[in-house]
């Protein structure tokens, strides 16, 4: 069987790995626009810190045993009825046959409605290319100031990295506060930490127009301006499908290649993964737009495995998602209290501070762990955890969301045989705590 993807990060890496794993017979193809294959986006903030100096260091693998890479191959079109795919590589036009495709063309950075985007100086961060670009500019341009436009959590990361290399950060997002996909109480910890390591935080502005203001910028939005040597824009992305959509495939959320939970698309023996996908929502029982590389890896991998005669479904997501900012952690699985209301749900969510570890053993640390359920059914809905760094709160946030995987009640997060020892956790765990506070107040006495 000849397997073709288009994509060679994440999503396309995992299925090419997979189908040789399992059809060393197979043969494997992944092309790629760039000359990176399976390179570590996630690490680009840190490399633009400096913390990974060296972004050789960023590859998740350098050698790819038994499947055949195409750097520099852009996929221009495919023929789903002829079963070929046209290429543009090296100033050449070819075409390669198929029996099975992946289609796995990642995400692009939204453009926001903004003047000036174009300018020097203006950054955005979502391939090597783009981290070398920025890269050079902090290096030869040596820029004191840096607007970073949008608060998510790419644009927490870069106000991390940014101040980092000793640059003076705005962060101005559109959002009421700074990484929206928590709660407004947990927002507002991350904006004191932000403000205590000097970032400049405004949220709830539409930035208009970025202009040349001399040797700055100026970056301008109702009731802001400010100047800077440099422009991060980092305000979300949306899938890359146009090569999936001209060929024929139909799409679903957000404009995502729809895809069953196969990994298959509309259209026969063609398969796409990750961020050009939508994803099965496995609390919601329905599709959602969540591009994420933890996800990407795991839709590639069932979509590898399947292309080469497997019958494998994508587990779906649950939502979770972790981010260091500076000093702190912060990390949510499930839905927010919100999400779970607009979905129907009778939420109910309990925040409590819990140690990370016994207070008599050095350096415990307090956790705030927000847990949501829903008030009928007991059932797990969400978890939200934020504090220091070197607390183990990922480690937390995934037995949450591995409850939310099994369907779990809040009630049986204290039937889970969890580790225990003083100097790292408690008789109930921070997890166990936090649920206990939950049915305290949702559960009535018998
Ligand atoms: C700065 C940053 C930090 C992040 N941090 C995290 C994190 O901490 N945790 C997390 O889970 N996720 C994180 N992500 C998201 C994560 O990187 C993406 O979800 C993941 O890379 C998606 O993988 P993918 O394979 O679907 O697509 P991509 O990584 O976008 O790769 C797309 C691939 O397709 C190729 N391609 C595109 N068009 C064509 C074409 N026409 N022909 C040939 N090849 C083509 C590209 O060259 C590339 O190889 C981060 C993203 C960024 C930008």
């Amino acid at each position: 069987v000849r397997f073709l993807i288009i994509g060679g990060s994440d999503a396309g890496i995992s299925a090419a790995l997979r189908a040789h794993q399992l059809r060393p017979d197979a043969e494997v193809t992944v092309s790629l626009s760039d000359d990176f294959p399976n390179y570590s986006v996630c690490g680009l903030p840190f490399f633009i810190s400096g913390e990974t100096p060296d972004w050789h260091d960023l590859a998740h693998r350098t050698t790819f045993d038994g499947v055949r890479i195409l750097k520099q191959h852009r996929a221009r079109a495919v023929d789903p009825n002829q079963k070929i795919v046209t290429f543009e590589a090296h100033e050449q036009t070819l075409t390669i046959a198929y029996d099975r495709l992946l289609i796995a063309t990642g995400a692009r950075p939204v453009r926001p409605r903004i003047t000036g985007l174009d300018l020097p100086g203006v950054y955005v961060l979502h391939t090597m290319g783009d981290s070398f670009r920025l890269h050079d500019a902090i290096v030869h341009r040596k820029p004191r100031s840096a607007v970073i436009v949008g608060s998510g959590y790419i644009g927490a990361e870069m106000a991390d990295a940014l101040t980092h290399k000793g640059i003076a950060v705005t962060v101005a997002g559109r959002s009421r506060w700074v990484l929206p996909t928590v709660d407004l109480q947990f927002g507002q910890i991350i904006e004191q930490e932000l403000s205590a390591k000097g970032v400049r935080v405004t949220s709830a502005v539409e930035i208009a127009d970025i202009a040349e203001h001399g040797s700055e910028l100026a970056v301008r939005g109702a009731d802001f301006e400010c100047r800077a040597d440099l422009v991060v824009v980092a305000a979300g992305v949306k899938p890359n499908a146009e090569l999936g959509v001209a060929a024929g495939l139909a799409t679903g959320a957000k404009g995502a290649l729809r895809v069953d939970r196969k990994m298959m698309t509309s259209v026969p023996d063609v398969y796409a993964a990750g961020d050009c996908v939508q994803t099965w929502h496995r609390i919601l029982d329905r599709h959602d737009y969540l591009p994420l590389g933890t996800t990407a890896h795991k839709q590639g991998r069932v979509a590898g495995e399947n292309a080469v005669g497997g019958n494998r479904e994508f587990g779906g997501t649950v939502g979770t998602q972790v981010v260091k900012i500076f000093d702190l952690v912060v990390a949510r699985t499930g839905l927010l209290d919100r999400e779970a209301r607009e979905n129907g749900f009778d939420a109910v969510t309990v925040e409590s501070k819990q140690k990370d570890h016994k207070a008599y053993y050095p350096e415990a640390k307090d956790l705030r762990i927000r847990v949501t359920g829903d008030r009928k059914s007991g059932r797990l809905l969400g978890a939200q955890i934020i504090g220091p760094w070197g607390a183990e709160i990922a480690k937390r946030i995934d037995v949450f969301a591995f409850a939310l995987y099994a369907g779990a009640r809040v009630e049986e997060l204290n039937d889970l045989d969890l580790s225990y020892t003083p100097p790292v956790g408690s008789p109930w765990d921070a997890v166990q705590m936090a649920s206990q506070a939950w049915a305290t107040q949702v559960e009535r006495p018998l």
